[in-house]
């Protein structure tokens, strides 16, 4: 079983999101002041922050989008009311949705794999907004099971949201492995309930600790990227 997360590991939130600031920046002084790396860096801590709100059940996806309009705009020193908020918010998803796309190699490389191994996704995020994005950048045939915290009430990485997922797989730790960009939540996450772990590093930055994991930099070429992936997978399971 190939767990992979799904937030800049196989769905390229990134691209799209830095399209969608790029276009508010084009828009508005205030952020044009900034640069998009710090509108970006900005941007990704409100999303963070509101996504624990929206886990806790302490908010709305509506009022969260907005929410973080009035976050990344007063950060950048302009207040901003409500009404204004959503409509800005709604050109940051508009723009986002204009440019969303799969991390490019993704779906050659699930389609190797998938001739060997079944495929899951283990993500911290709302169930029927994973569900989407997989069915609009195509990889949804290729996959065969969909963890969230929303479904398991935990997030990564909380070792119980990998419990969940090796149990609706019906297989065991050492015949899971677990594939994602996030050093934290996946890496150390995965390890921590006794997965192997591959770190998706993109950005090629060092190792932040000596930890036994794989790394790929690229999906392509695909054969390299499984190579590494299946290397941490303990062999077939037995059933
Ligand atoms: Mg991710």
């Amino acid at each position: 079983m190939v767990f992979f997360d799904l937030d800049d590991t196989l769905y390229d939130h990134r691209t799209a999101s830095r399209a969608a600031l790029r276009a508010l920046r084009e828009e508005h002084p205030s952020l044009r002041r900034r640069s998009l790396e710090w509108l970006y860096a900005t941007y990704a801590t409100a999303l963070e922050t509101g996504h624990r709100r929206l886990m806790a059940g302490r908010t709305t996806p509506a009022a969260s989008r907005a929410g973080r309009m009035v976050e990344v705009f007063g950060a950048a020193g302009e207040e901003i009311s409500a009404r204004e908020a959503v409509r800005r918010s709604a050109i940051y998803h508009a723009v986002y949705r204009a440019n969303e796309r799969a991390v490019p190699g993704a779906a050659g490389l699930l389609g190797s794999l998938r001739r060997r191994h079944r495929i899951g996704i283990v993500s911290n995020n709302r169930t029927r907004e994973q569900r989407g994005k997989l069915g609009r950048i195509g990889l949804a045939p290729y996959i065969d099971l969909l963890v969230t915290s929303e479904m398991t009430g935990c997030s990564k990485p909380d070792p119980r949201i990998f419990a969940y997922a090796l149990r609706a797989a019906g297989v065991s730790a050492p015949h899971a492995v677990m594939v994602g960009d996030s050093w934290v939540a996946d890496v150390r996450g995965a390890l921590a309930a006794g997965v192997g772990a591959v770190w998706f590093n993109r950005d090629r930055r060092p190792l932040p600790e000596p930890v036994d994991v794989g790394c790929v930099e690229r999906w392509r070429p695909t054969e390299r990227a499984a190579t590494t992936i299946e290397g941490r997978l303990a062999g077939p399971n037995p059933s």
